[in-house]
């Protein structure tokens, strides 16, 4: 017998759908999870192997709270699965000492106590002799920062939602979502099912979905480049990295320490109109912006990347995730627009979103402002 007696769906499960349905499923609830692909797919925004976790949040500040509980709750899907989802051994964040952006890395760092360490340019290369500095920066050391492995991560919470009985329904899409009256119906193909609620985590793909959210939400394609050391160099004992605006730009080394992957910021994500359509193909223009990085930044690397993806996200005007209902659906509650900055996270928005559909308040009081942001006050993108 469900503990709620509540039916509910959560359609799309990468990165976050993948967190609501482990943590459903953990409450005993009846759920039900619909994925396009198969949970550890690589064609939305959870391809590439490594995404970057960070507790310095140089932006805003309000996410500490978030990003202390999500690393708890990445433990206990670590421990429930028994799968190494992260390598936390550190990570820099590299900044110019006149940016605004560095001033409040700083001050996060500050916070952070002895979890982080600051060193001056000249530190920096005598510590971290493969990153070339300009004049000007400095790099901050996040010490329980790292990598953490997304297509693993994904497989392993909707593996661990199956396990305490969620059902999965792979290559699947659904085509349409609507409301009557208080029951929601979804339907796929020729079927159509009835339930109480559902949540909708369909990442780039969501406002084909629910037209409605086109307001909020834009698609973007995002590119890894990956690069291997010039000859008779190496990369060992390179760190994930994040440099802050102006220049903004991230990487990190491959597991198997062969490889750094590079990527560049929101001004060169190429806006498209949907996942399905959007150009794979990818030209030496659109490689030229993380080649820069390469050249500029790493001495020690090849300049051309011996492998080159693209992979989608949805973004909002703010760039801060749209959790909240539907506009217009009161039994629907959207998870959408995570804007290039929502895997470290994700154990903990998966935890948000359960609760906020059981009627319940965050784990952490300090996290209802994301609940509360006010997006219809944002202008379209
Ligand atoms: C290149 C890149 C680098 C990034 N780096 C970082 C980083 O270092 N650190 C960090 O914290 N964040 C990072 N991010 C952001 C983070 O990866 C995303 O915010 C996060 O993965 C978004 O998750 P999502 O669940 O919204 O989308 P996805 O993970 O794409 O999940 C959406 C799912 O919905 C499914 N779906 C869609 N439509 C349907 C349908 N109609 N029916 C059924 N299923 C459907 C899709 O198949 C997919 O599985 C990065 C993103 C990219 C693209």
């Amino acid at each position: 017998m469900k503990l709620t007696g509540q039916k509910i769906a959560v359609v799309g499960t990468g990165t976050i759908g993948a967190q609501v349905l482990w943590q459903l499923a953990k409450k005993n609830v009846d759920v039900t999870g619909y994925e396009l692909y198969s949970p550890g797919h690589s064609r939305g925004a959870a391809g590439g192997e490594t995404r970057l976790f960070r507790h310095l949040e140089p932006e805003y500040v309000e996410y500490l709270p978030v990003t202390s509980r999500a690393d708890e709750i990445w433990n206990e899907l670590e421990m429930e699965s028994g799968s190494r989802l992260r390598n936390l051994n550190g990570a820099l964040m590299i900044g110019s000492e006149s940016s605004p952006s560095t001033a409040n890395a700083l001050g996060a760092a500050d916070r952070l106590g002895s979890g982080a360490e600051v060193f001056t340019r000249s530190d920096s290369q005598k510590r971290f002799p493969q990153y070339s500095l300009n004049d000007d920066e400095i790099a901050i050391l996040d010490k329980a920062a790292g990598t953490i492995y997304p297509e693993r991560t994904v497989r392993a919470a909707a593996d661990a939602a199956a396990k305490r009985g969620a059902r999965i329904v792979r290559e699947c899409r659904v085509d349409d979502i609507q409301q009557e009256s208080d029951r929601v119906s979804i339907s796929t193909g020729d079927e159509t099912e009835l339930y109480d609620r559902v949540i909708v985590a369909a990442g780039a793909w969501t406002s084909i979905l629910l037209p409605d959210m086109a307001q909020f939400l834009a698609t973007r394609r995002l590119l890894s480049g990956w690069f291997l050391p010039a000859a008779g160099k190496g990369i060992d004992g390179m760190l994930p990295f994040m440099r802050l605006d102006p220049n903004y730009s991230y990487g990190l080394p491959t597991a198997d320490g062969l490889a750094m992957k590079l990527g560049v910021g929101f001004p060169h994500h190429l806006p498209v109109a949907t996942p399905d359509t959007a150009p794979m193909r990818i030209t030496d223009a659109d490689l030229e912006p993380v080649r820069a990085v390469a050249k500029d930044l790493f001495p020690d690397l090849d300049d051309y990347p011996m492998r080159a993806q693209a992979y989608f996200e949805a973004y909002t005007h703010s760039r801060r995730e749209y959790m909240n209902f539907h506009p217009t659906m009161s039994n629907v509650f959207v998870c959408a627009g995570f804007s290039g900055k929502g895997f470290k996270n994700s154990p903990f928005f998966g935890e948000l979103a359960a609760d906020t559909i059981l009627g319940r308040k965050p784990s952490i009081p300090e996290a209802q402002f994301i609940l509360d942001f006010d997006h219809v006050a944002q202008l379209p993108v």
